[in-house]
């Protein structure tokens, strides 16, 4: 039993804002009430601190199976347990691709061994990613995978897009695509712009991503299926989500903290600001904070990356797409969001709990009976991100250095306190 004493309940799904304790017995959550009283239970004093449900992650890279030297299931989900994530999403583009029930089994095999936090597998739309034919979908469905995805690239062709939405309709799974046109993407290591002609480098413009978004919401209203867009970055797709959902269509969208901090202006010849998509115009960037606010955005997630720094250090244009993200995700958020009044603490825990629950078909809720998962963090902890104190196995962050005011504190993950915070200056 975990009693989690005097902390500042917040939970999104009932609107909950209150001084509540918190009671756990074996994974689930048995009791929310003020002054519980458990004499049995192992304390833990959340006075001045945020209870939220467990963040989900919809979208990171774990790197395993095949390509370790970047990161591992271990080492990444530590890295995500210490920003507050109870749940995290794979996508399949590891070595083998996720492509089959056999990869998926083996991941959450792995995950089981070795990971401190839920791994939900997300599984490759085509065989091999590679824009042919399908993967086997409904076997990797029954094998645990919550969504399908040919992330690192879009799913192929429209014709492509229809078959994987009608089987993913039918097995109720969530088809989320990385939307980019491949003509126009062809070569761009950033977005074009003044900033790409200032440094020489080559550009692709915003519309790369945002043709691809207006296909992809066509096809999920010709199937009727579920459609996730990742990683949205650009005003255009913004405006293309917010008009499907008024029409009522099951489209939803993610951006990531790299997003909605920064934008082309900041990138410089370092490969940790190359990433794709890549970072937005400012006018993509106010966007992007608007859609946070006014509720068309549905997820903060992640895209942690990681690549070892052998890959990256490199020139800018030979260094691969991708910066890695859990551990700071949270306090970007505080920053960019909350301490800068643009949206309120409740919506900045939707974000990252109920909104990701919901594109996935599932709930998140802080009360009796519920899986006791369990964010807890501080708005005000002062505290400086260190790259190389990550528990990550890559270092690719642009944002090493930085310092943040409010972290992640403790993580649980069924009933169980996976992490916690040391309480030193130069804790993380
Ligand atoms: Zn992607
Ligand atoms: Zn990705």
């Amino acid at each position: 039993m975990l009693l989690i004493k005097n902390g500042r309940v917040l939970d999104p799904s009932s609107r909950t804002d209150a001084k509540l304790d918190v009671l756990l017995e074996g994974e689930r959550i048995a009791k929310v009430a003020p002054e519980i009283q458990a004499p049995a239970a192992e304390e833990f004093d959340a006075a001045g601190l945020v209870v939220a449900p467990g963040f989900i992650d919809l979208h990171c890279h774990l790197r395993e199976p095949g390509m370790e030297n970047s990161e591992t299931i271990e080492t990444g989900t530590r890295a995500a347990a210490r920003g507050g994530f109870t749940a995290v999403c794979p996508m399949p583009n590891t070595r083998p691709v996720n492509d089959n029930a056999s990869v998926t089994r083996a991941i959450l095999e792995r995950a089981q061994a070795a990971s401190s936090v839920r791994v939900w597998p997300i599984g490759a739309a085509s065989a091999g990613s590679n824009g042919e034919a399908l993967a086997e979908i409904a076997a990797m469905k029954q094998a645990g995978i919550v969504g399908v995805s040919d992330d690192g690239r879009p799913i192929a062709t429209a014709k492509l897009l229809r078959q994987v939405m009608d089987y993913c309709r039918s097995l109720d799974l969530p088809v989320i695509d990385h939307c980019e046109d491949a003509s126009l993407f062809a070569g761009a290591v950033m977005r074009e712009g003044v900033q790409s002609v200032r440094l020489g480098l080559h550009g692709m413009p915003a519309a790369a991503e945002s043709i691809a978004v207006a296909r992809d919401i066509q096809m999920a209203e010709l199937t009727g299926a579920r459609l996730h867009i990742a990683h949205l970055s650009t005003r255009a797709s913004l405006e293309l989500v917010r008009t499907a959902k008024q029409k009522g269509l099951a489209v939803t969208c993610e951006i990531t903290p790299h997003h909605f901090t920064l934008t082309d202006e900041d990138v410089r010849y370092d490969s940790h600001y190359k990433m794709n998509p890549p970072l937005g115009s400012r006018e993509d960037r106010e966007a992007l904070l608007a859609g946070l606010a006014d509720g068309t955005v549905d997820a903060i997630a992640t895209d942690h990356a990681p690549h070892e720094p052998a890959l990256k250090d490199v020139e800018f244009d030979h260094a691969p797409f991708g910066v890695t993200g859990f551990e700071t995700a949270l306090a970007l958020g505080l920053e960019q969001l909350v301490h800068s009044g643009r949206i309120s603490l409740l919506r900045l825990a939707e974000l990252f709990t109920t909104g990701p629950a919901r594109v996935l078909g599932r709930s998140r809720r802080i009360a009796a009976g519920e899986p006791a998962d369990l964010s807890i963090f501080s708005t005000d902890h002062a505290w400086t991100f260190h790259a190389s104190d990550s528990a990550s196995r890559s270092r690719n962050t642009p944002f090493d250095g930085r310092s943040f005011r409010g972290a992640p504190m403790a993580t649980v993950v069924a009933g169980r306190l996976v992490w916690r915070r040391e309480r030193t200056p130069s804790a993380l």
